[in-house]
């Protein structure tokens, strides 16, 4: 194998490191501890908390906690001074006009700053990779400018790294998605971030990507999405508690949680529902929250991205029509409104199969390996990876698309309802390769109301899925009888690397008989269930048509099927069930009892 080069995106809100193996490229470290933190640090007497651990502090003591250091790179306290306003530390100028950050009795650069967070990527990704490697491809903004990036390289230096070459982000997104490749051509990268919006405009030529244009906004992001959402809270709650002291520490700490929460939901459903749960006051506010109206709450904050981009389009001289190609990077363009307004601008679909949080580190990998001599071998998903889903009842997992379906896909399946007079339906999708929604991942959810109400397996609900060619999901569902539908658009293959599907994969045949084994058991229980119902509702009957004896014996056996229902063999239970069958066959063959089985056999599992 070639040498280590890793990837690292030392972003303004999170940081994180990938690098290319054997199976591609992909973020260092297992799923439940990758390479990735969040860019806050916090000063406890001579250590460093870093990441996660640093959040705490930074309510406790925001004096002594950085975040945004990113913004500070390189640049002159004159220019900063509007920046500075915001920050809540200490900002001070230094020699050569640069700026220091005092924390307590010292001071200290940004690049020793962000050294701290490279340094803590290297420690991890060395405990992960177990060995030690110096070399590193970093990424910086494409505006960033030539004491920007010595910055960079020089925080890399302080954190023990050879950087062996500073890229633009959105070329390494471009990278990322093989753009490269193509030859020539314009490719627009549109980066919303935490804090941070950019528009860039690249030109390829000949495998080389120039920037030539780049736009933004310093002061727009998920931040402010999230600041949206508070204000909203604010209002409900004020509403009904006209007291209430908004400016409580506590209370705006709950609010923003809960806005991050809320905005991280509906990126994946159509509704939520939160609580703002404010104990001190006594106060547990419910509400539900649906996509559409933060969408609402968006357009203004989208409009002025699009703006940008038109600037950057100008100052291009290209029209929308000359971009080729689309890249989401960032954050938050797993909103689905910012998604749907990208290709509303641009005319066509953005690239979304590779997660827009991890594509910057994904691409600044990649160009690691190109530099250390390797090749590009490894393969986009171009199929469907893992089989795509909805739970039906009792936990299983019907499969919709099928692993290794190649894009784009289309397939649907026609389910029911098991609840007479059932007006609404939830789908539950999943992506996995288990019998049990349980095992599987949860890709999002969405409920088709409004059926009118009919009898149970009565309603025909259509759920088609359809994969696109960049890997966007949209299930929708379609109630035949009344004509209702919904839908909503997920991306599935999103942070799974080849390893992990291989894992899945592996696990999926580990488990197969157990999976189908509780798979048949729920199905049976199921069905004793509905026979069940069958017997009561025609106990009647069998009082005419049937012996004393002969009932005694159904009642018997009821019993001894529902205790079955508690073990976990599911061919005990079955055996149970035909021992029942066998016992209500004469009830059944009788001309009235007929009229029972019809309806036992009209209900769909
Ligand atoms: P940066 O490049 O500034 O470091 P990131 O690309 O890491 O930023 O994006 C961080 C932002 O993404 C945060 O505001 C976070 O709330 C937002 N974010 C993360 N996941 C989601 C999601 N599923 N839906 C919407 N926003 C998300
Ligand atoms: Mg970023």
């Amino acid at each position: 194998m070639s040498e280590t080069i890793i990837g690292i995106d030392l972003g303004t809100t999170n940081s994180l490191a990938a690098l290319v193996n054997e199976d591609g490229p992909e973020i260092i470290g297992p799923p439940e501890d990758p390479c990735m933190i969040p860019s806050l640090l916090s000063r406890n007497g001579s250590r460093w908390l870093v990441g996660e651990e640093a959040r705490e502090h930074l309510i406790a003591s925001p004096a002594n906690s950085v975040y945004s250091v990113k913004r500070l790179m390189g640049r002159g306290f004159e220019e900063l001074e509007e920046e500075i306003r915001e920050l809540p530390y200490q900002v001070e100028e230094a020699q050569r006009k640069l700026v220091k950050i005092r924390i307590g009795e010292e001071s200290f650069t940004p690049q020793e700053l962000s050294s701290v967070i490279l340094s803590r990527i290297k420690q991890k990704a060395e405990t992960h990779l177990e060995k030690p490697f110096e070399k590193a491809v970093i990424t910086v903004p494409a505006y960033f400018d030539d004491a920007q990036r010595q910055a960079t390289r020089d925080a890399g230096k302080i954190a023990g790294l050879d950087v062996v070459r500073i890229i633009n982000e959105p070329t390494a997104a471009a990278i990322a998605y093989g753009l490269d490749e193509k030859k020539q051509g314009y490719v627009a990268v549109y980066d919303l971030g935490g804090g941070t919006f950019d528009i860039s405009i690249l030109e390829l030529k000949g495998k080389l990507f120039k920037v030539v244009a780049t736009h933004g906004d310093t002061r727009l992001g998920g931040d402010d999405i999230d600041r949206v959402l508070v204000n909203l809270f604010q209002k409900s709650l004020l509403e009904q508690y006209p007291d209430l002291d908004l400016e409580d520490p506590s209370c705006r700490q709950v609010l923003r949680k809960t806005a991050e929460e809320v905005k991280i939901a509906l990126s994946s459903s159509i509704e939520t529902e939160y609580t703002l749960e404010l104990p001190d006051k006594g106060i547990s506010h419910k509400r539900i929250l649906t996509a559409e109206e933060l969408n609402l709450l968006l357009e203004p904050l989208l409009k002025r991205t699009f703006e940008s981009c038109s600037k950057a389009l100008s100052d291009a001289g290209l029209k929308k029509s000359d971009i080729e190609e689309v890249v989401l990077v960032g954050g938050s363009t797993l909103v689905p409104a910012v998604r749907k307004g990208v290709e509303a601008f641009f005319g066509r679909a953005p690239h979304v199969a590779i997660d827009p949080y991890k594509v910057v580190a994904i691409g600044a990998a990649i160009q690691g390996h190109l530099l250390a001599g390797g090749r590009r071998d490894f393969l986009l998903l171009d199929v469907v990876p893992l089989a795509l889903g909805i739970e039906t009842l009792g936990g299983t997992f019907s499969k919709v698309i099928t692993a290794n379906t190649s894009l784009p896909a289309e397939e649907s399946e026609v389910f029911t309802t098991h609840v007479d007079q059932q007006t609404s339906i939830e789908i539950n999708i999943y992506q996995g390769e288990r019998e049990l929604v349980q095992d599987c991942r949860s890709l999002g959810q969405f409920k088709l109301r409004g059926i009118p109400p009919m009898k149970a397996g009565f309603p025909l609900v259509e759920v088609s899925f359809k994969v696109d060619s960049n890997g966007l999901l949209t299930v929708s569902a379609f109630e035949k009888r009344s004509g209702t539908e919904a839908q909503i658009e997920v991306i599935p293959s999103h942070g799974l690397t080849q390893m992990e599907i291989d894992a899945i994969m592996e696990a999926s045949f580990e488990h197969a008989v157990d999976d189908f084994n509780r798979r048949q058991l729920i199905e049976f229980q199921q069905s004793a269930e509905r026979v069940f119902k069958g017997i009561e509702l025609n106990w009647k009957v069998a009082e005419e048509v049937l012996s004393e004896n002969q009932r005694l014996s159904i009642r018997k056996q009821m019993d001894v099927v529902k205790q079955t229902m508690t073990t976990d063999d599911a061919q005990i239970l079955k055996a149970e069930l035909d021992n029942l069958g066998d016992l209500t066959r004469p009830l059944a063959d009788s001309a009235m009892g007929r009229a029972v089985l019809e309806e036992l056999q009209q209900q769909n599992p």
